[in-house]
């Protein structure tokens, strides 16, 4: 018998049904009876790893402690879990394929035909046994990017077919995600979509041992016999998956549909008592009874899709709870704020967080905000490119150099005060070259950054190619904007605050991406708490 259980989740009808979050929520249900357990993603597409995407295409890029750029779904899984991920967790069709293809040329099928089965499809076996054969975790869940019947998702389905097969059912299983619709004029909830997508996967050898059946409306005694009868599992094994307000709802929705225990029982494995939500529920009556509320500018070019700038909104979620405060988010296009309109933009908030990006296009709307929020005492968060044009708004409008830019906006600025490393420039590849992952911070003692970290010394996870320029750092110091984040090994700024300002902090790095429900990250505890402060001053 295989040490480690592997559970499958497939998707069908539909796509945007919410597979991470199931998986999430199972995970955390597992790891609250005590299973070790991780989330893998599996991603159809052919791009080697998300990180040259637009965040258009799939949303937020989610960056790990490892440096590995990865799907937004992971980001979900380290805050649910409070685990960290790393590369494995996300491995897509492309990184599958080069990965084969170098061992071809490496010569390693010693002359053989290579093949989608059954070398990919073994590639993508291996991808998903690794965290088995490390003896870590109790329980693997992989998610299968896409919707059943995708021609893209064939060679993924396949391999879990067969490993399904290899395990035995004891040891692996398949939920599958569906959608259940109503339709209003019939005044009734649909089965036939389901019915078929099961039916998909059965053409290609799956049977599904758990129907998750994401739906507007209670199932009902019903339609949950007739979805069982049809789609081939019990009925304890229809579970309703029913539109939540939040989505920290949702593992205790699973926990009342008994999800995870049709899961241990299919798996034979143990099941005392209930899993230990406390923390978790702790946090959700904190989110949901708050006793305050700002409201918080985010300045981006990316706001049309909430999934953007996920990782950003979900901390404040975390770090609303930690204050009892609801943080209402307003997005505010950057290309929309110019001198014209920046006062009726900004009026109202009690916060502004200028957000990461990459490019020209909006920048100006950004430096715009920063100085607003520098002028007005506004609360000001600056992440990543948000870091950089706090910089560039004090080099032109504090120091007065005329045009300061960064070289990533103008090549020919007189004044690079934020510019490439020399290590950057020779690179001619985009992808996976970036500054990625976690890197060492020494923070000034008396600094504000140290008041709200409590240490010196902190790590936190980067994503991106230009740096602060340190030509420029004693000129900055002396006219009030103090580098107070340093990284030990390279010397480089990655934490600015202004002195003569209630807080106004900008960080080279993303602080988000370590947020989790068990782990509020210190930054946006604090922002928020000034935010709330400056909104009660506004109220005398
Ligand atoms: N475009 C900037 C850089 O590459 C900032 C990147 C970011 O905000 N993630 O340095």
């Amino acid at each position: 018998m295989a040490d480690t259980k592997y559970i499958f989740v497939t998707g069908g009808v539909s796509s945007s049904l919410g597979k991470g979050i199931i998986a999430a929520s199972l995970a955390k249900l597992l790891q609250a009876r005590g299973y070790k357990t991780t989330i893998q993603k599996l991603d159809p597409y052919i791009n080697v790893d998300p990180g040259t995407l637009n965040p258009y295409e799939h949303g937020e890029c989610f960056v790990t402690e490892d440096g590995a750029e990865t799907d937004l779904d992971l980001g979900h899984y380290e805050r649910f879990l409070n685990v960290n991920t790393s590369q494995k967790n996300n491995v897509t069709t492309g990184r599958i394929y080069q990965s084969v293809i170098e061992k071809e040329r490496r010569g390693e099928f010693l002359g053989k035909t290579v093949q989608v089965v059954p070398h990919i499809t073994n590639e993508i076996k291996e991808r998903i046994q690794i965290f088995g054969k490390s003896g870590e975790f109790d329980i693997v869940i992989t998610e299968i990017g896409g919707t059943v019947g995708d021609i893209e998702s064939l060679p993924y389905i396949e391999a879990v077919r067969q490993l399904k097969w290899e395990l035995g059912d004891e040891n692996a299983l398949v939920i599958h995600l569906t959608l259940v619709p109503f339709l209003a004029a019939a005044g009734e909830l649909k089965t036939k979509p389901s019915q078929h997508s099961i039916k998909t996967l059965m053409e290609s050898g799956i049977k599904a041992d758990i129907l998750v059946c994401r739906t507007e409306h209670d199932l009902g005694d019903e339609i949950r016999r007739k979805l069982a009868l049809f789609c081939n599992v019990k009925q304890e094994a229809v579970i309703q998956s029913i539109d939540a307000s939040t989505i920290y709802d949702v593992p205790n929705m699973m926990l009342e549909e008994g999800l995870d225990t049709v899961t241990l029982k299919k798996l034979g494995l143990p099941q005392d008592g209930e899993p230990d939500l406390q923390l978790w529920n702790g946090f959700l009556k904190r989110h949901k009874n708050p006793k305050h509320e700002v409201t918080i500018g985010l300045i981006g070019k990316y706001v049309e899709l909430q999934d953007s700038y996920k990782s950003i909104l979900e901390a404040f979620i975390h770090a609303g709870a930690a204050n009892e405060v609801r943080v209402n988010v307003e997005s505010i296009h950057s290309e929309s704020i110019t001198e014209e309109t920046i006062q009726n933009k900004i009026k109202g908030l009690d916060g502004v967080l200028v957000a990461p990006g990459f490019g020209e296009r909006g920048i100006e709307g950004k430096i715009e905000a920063v100085q607003y929020a520098r002028e007005n005492k506004l609360p000001f968060l600056g992440i990543c490119l948000g870091m950089q044009m706090a910089v560039i708004e004090f080099a032109r409008n504090v120091l007065q150099l005329d045009r300061a830019n960064s070289t990533e906006m103008d090549a020919d600025t007189p004044h690079p005060v934020i510019s490439l490393m020399q290590e950057q420039k020779d690179i001619t590849h985009m992808g996976g070259t970036m500054r990625l992952g976690a890197w060492e911070c020494d923070i000034k003692e008396g600094s504000k950054a140290h008041a709200i970290y409590g240490t010196t010394r902190i790590s936190e996870r980067h994503r991106h190619r230009y740096e602060f320029n340190n030509e420029y750092a004693a000129q900055l110091e002396q006219a009030g904007m103090r580098t107070t984040g340093i990284n030990p090994e390279t010397g480089l700024v990655e934490i600015v605050e202004l002195e003569d300002h209630p807080w106004f902090i900008g960080v080279q790095y993303h602080p988000e991406y370590k947020s989790t429900v068990a782990t509020p990250h210190p930054l946006f505890i604090a922002f928020v708490k000034a935010a709330r402060e400056y909104s009660l001053a506004k109220e005398k």
